[in-house]
């Protein structure tokens, strides 16, 4: 059954397809948003814990936060709703002598864009994390202006929003491929239908890929598997969404992160140096014990948190760890907004703006030039950055 055409598809009612659906039914556009999951949000987006940031290494992602962050702030005065922004910054705590170096070397790019981050002595952040170790702690950086969000409510707002401005979406349908006319692409089909519009936006998170090889291309978004937990509320204590970048004594993680968001639960994550591919979602048996020695040897005082409970969900990883934005190569009607990595909740505003002002303009929300630094067209393999995903 061929469907009423629209002006835009989006597929993947996720953290980067959500706000991207918004943006173009405030435009006016008609848009249909499809997903194979039963509600909004339910792919990576609810796996998240909410952290969002400006302070990236690299100018596009730093763009994209800056846009994100305008979003997330004004949401409830733009539309009365409360995502659970919670402004209380971004801290990097450093202990050894080459994080202090690498977190330092960031400074200046991260200031040439007008980032409010600076280097905070020992005392500064004993100040701002409250009960923090201080044995080793050389000081670190604080970027107030970063914040929290709750990923849940802000899924569930850009929908609402959306669909209060005629978009359409539909749930538990997934897009089995695209419809092409020459090298364009002109539609999707799914195991109900057919859909026409001349614009196609491939939001499918951890599934881009498969959208990407529908029409002939090969961008590799590889899902890499990631734990999470959440305790029971407890007195608000801790403003900044902390960053510890130290192996643990086990050797086996890097990148811890937690915050108090804005119910007053602790909320925290752990990147495994050895990551695990594919889409194994199973919780395992080292996340909490880890976790909870970090989380205590970073803040004794948490030694007697109640926790709730633990998940595990996915990044869309790309080779070279940047996002992949913008007209698909080579195929005509193909927007991507793709391989998040572990940033997407906090990229995703920043991203729909892009897509959008695409979709309506042909050019970025943003210097073309810095907008460049995502395209799909580019050398995914360059790699060596140094990024903090
Ligand atoms: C433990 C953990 C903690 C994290 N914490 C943070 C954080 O603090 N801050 C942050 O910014 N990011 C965080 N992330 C990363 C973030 O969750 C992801 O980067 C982000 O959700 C990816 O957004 P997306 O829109 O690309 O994918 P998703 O949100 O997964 O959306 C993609 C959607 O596409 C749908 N889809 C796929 N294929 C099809 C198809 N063929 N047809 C129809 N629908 C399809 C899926 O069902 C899904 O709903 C975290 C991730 C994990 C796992």
């Amino acid at each position: 059954m061929t469907h009423p055409e629209f002006d835009a598809i989006v597929i993947g009612a996720g953290s980067v397809g959500n706000p991207t659906a918004c943006f173009l039914a405030w435009e006016g556009l008609r848009v249909l948003v499809l997903d194979e999951l039963p509600s909004s949000g339910q792919g990576q987006n609810k796996a998240a814990i909410g952290g969002v940031r400006a302070t990236h290494s690299d100018p596009a992602k730093i763009r994209l936060g800056q846009q994100s962050l305008e979003v997330f702030a004004g949401w409830k005065s733009a539309t009365g709703i409360d995502i659970g922004w919670k402004k209380g910054g971004y801290c990097f705590p450093a202990f050894d002598e080459h994080v202090e170096s690498t977190l330092q070397k960031l400074l200046p790019i991260q200031k040439s864009f007008h980032l409010n981050i600076d280097w905070v002595g020992v005392e500064g952040i004993r100040r701002v994390v409250t009960g923090i170790n201080p044995e080793g702690l050389r000081g670190g950086t604080y970027s107030p202006d970063d914040g929290q969000v709750s990923p849940l409510r802000a899924s569930e707002s850009f929908t609402n929003e959306a669909v209060r401005h005629h978009a359409e979406y539909r749930y538990r349908e997934p897009v089995t491929s695209l419809l092409m006319e020459d090298h364009a692409v002109i539609g999707v089909k799914t195991d109900r239908g057919e859909y026409r519009a001349p614009v196609v936006i491939n939001a499918a998170g951890a599934h881009a890929t498969r959208i990407c090889q529908m029409a002939g291309l090969d961008i590799p978004v590889r899902p890499e598997s990631h734990e999470a937990g959440i305790s029971a509320p407890v007195q608000e204590f801790l403003a900044p969404l902390v960053v510890d970048l130290r192996p643990g004594p086990e050797g086996k993680t890097i990148n811890f992160y937690f915050g108090q968001d804005s119910d007053g639960q602790v909320i925290f994550c752990y990147t495994p140096a050895t990551p695990f591919s594919g889409e194994n979602r199973t919780s395992t048996f080292e996340f909490m014990p880890i976790a909870a020695a970090r989380l205590v040897n970073l803040i004794p005082r948490l030694r007697n948190l109640t926790i709730r409970r633990v998940w595990r969900g996915l990044y869309p990883m790309t080779p070279d760890g940047a996002p992949v934005v913008g007209k698909a190569p080579n195929v005509e009607g193909l927007l991507l907004g793709i391989g998040m990595c572990g940033q997407g909740f906090m990229l995703g505003p920043g991203v729909g703006k892009n897509l959008a002002s695409l979709v309506l303009h042909g050019t970025p929300a943003m210097d073309p030039e810095v907008f460049d630094q995502l395209s799909p067209a580019r050398d995914l393999y360059g790699g060596g950055k140094e990024s903090l995903r």
